[in-house]
């Protein structure tokens, strides 16, 4: 059985099965957030009925198999993000909450002085999400640093020459995403985060649109920091996880303080404790860190490569049609590996073509995608894009393919 034809696939997620505006759903918002599978449903399930406790130092079975079951998730995670033996693994509400944590912990002074000082300098690509350029410019706010933009060409590319005019000795960190949500543009991240590891900064991966989708494997490159969410990867919102090295992730000053992250404590002060409890300060999410390693290993039994090359296609085939129809340019439209088909009309507002192909069933993002310097950069304003996920299928990009053409037909 192919483990991609839809009536396999399909049935794993059964919120793709109904009709809206009297058309069968097509679900192309994935960029935003995936549907969740089941075994993702069950596993958290499970865990509820049967494990729920609060995990650590509980004597009693259930807060032992909570315990567990969160800490085989981190494992699970670890493996598949191809993380090392001197990795660990933070859970995190998701990947703005891991990159504020980096943000924060590098520019606050805690028992250490602060990674980042005055006058030191982080390059911030300008394709990032907002997620991943507000902390960083807090952080230089915070500290007296200087924030550099590694602008992207006219088409949306970022280029190592551009990368190497920036960098200098006070050149002390690299952020820089795997994959634009706006464009789907995916830049040299691994020769980027090479040339800034480098030159001695610390380097910040966003994969949040990339784990699910190429996945990089961390042990592959020179990347202190790796943040991504569980809800664009089959998995439950509101989860995510921060994985990088121990050495970098011991220089991050928590962003939490409180239960579970402390070593001792008196009325006056306190200590920390080790990796990875030091930085998940709280009671954690444990049925949504069960349910991300659920969704991890579903994405392993379909098969990664699989996967790929099926959203791979998938956007082959939209880019295609796209381009076909006039007055439509596609962004970022020769990008490789990406699962985003980015799209502004000539005269027409994404939000008018995204309500009429609602009324089709489809459903598209439409607006900035949390990216506006990017988009005010290459001088474009909102966008419309569709986002694929591995339950889509070659006649859904048909029918969003007649969706735009009849909707600029009625628009323009
Ligand atoms: N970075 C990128 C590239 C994203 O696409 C997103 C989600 N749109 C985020 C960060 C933020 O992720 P979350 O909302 O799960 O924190």
């Amino acid at each position: 059985i192919d483990p991609l034809a839809p009536d396999t696939v399909r049935t794993q997620f059964p919120v793709l099965a109904q009709r809206i505006h009297g058309a069968e759903l097509a679900y192309l918002d994935n960029a935003a957030t995936t549907q969740m599978a089941l075994p993702v449903q069950d596993a958290m399930r499970a865990f509820e009925q049967h494990d729920r406790a609060n995990i650590h130092r509980g004597v009693h079975v259930l807060s032992q198999r909570a315990t567990d079951a969160f800490e085989h998730a981190r494992s699970t995670l670890k493996r598949f993000v191809g993380a090392g033996a001197d990795h660990e693994l933070v859970f995190t509400s998701g990947t703005t909450d891991a990159l504020n944590m980096v943000a924060h912990g590098l520019s606050t002074r805690g028992v250490r002085p602060a990674w980042l000082q005055a006058g030191d300098e982080i390059v911030v690509s300008g394709l990032e999400h907002h997620a991943n350029l507000v902390p960083w410019q807090q952080a230089a706010r915070r500290t007296g640093a200087v924030l550099r933009v590694l602008r992207p060409d006219a088409q949306g590319r970022l280029h190592a020459a551009d990368l190497r005019r920036l960098l200098n000795p006070r050149t002390r960190v690299l952020a820089l995403t795997a994959c634009a949500n706006a464009t789907g543009e995916r830049p040299p991240y691994e020769d980027l985060l090479q040339l800034a590891a480098g030159a001695g900064a610390l380097t910040v991966l966003d994969a949040a649109q990339a784990v699910a989708h190429g996945g990089p494997a961390l042990s592959s490159l020179a990347c202190d920091f790796m943040a991504f969410s569980g809800h664009k990867m089959y998995g439950p919102m509101g989860t995510g996880a921060l994985v990088g090295r121990r050495a970098a992730l011991e220089r991050l000053e928590p962003l939490r303080y409180g239960g579970d992250m402390v070593a001792w404590v008196s009325a006056t002060d306190a200590s920390f404790a080790e990796l990875p409890a030091r930085l998940e300060g709280g009671t954690p999410n444990v049925a949504g860190a069960i349910g991300m390693a659920a969704a991890a290993a579903f994405i392993d039994e379909v098969g990664r490569d699989r996967i790929d090359a099926h959203l791979n296609a998938l956007r082959e085939h939209a880019v295609a049609g796209l381009t076909e129809l006039p007055g439509i340019t596609v962004l970022s439209a020769h990008s490789r590996a990406s699962a985003i088909v980015s799209f502004v009309a000539d005269g027409v507002h994404p939000h008018d073509i995204g309500t009429l192909l609602d009324q089709r069933g489809i459903a598209v993002r439409t607006g900035h995608h949390c990216a506006q310097p990017l988009l005010e950069h290459l001088g474009l304003g909102p966008t419309t894009r569709a986002s694929f996920a591995l339950y889509n299928t070659h006649a859904e990009v048909e029918r969003l393919l007649a969706g735009v053409a009849h909707a600029m037909k009625v628009l323009q």
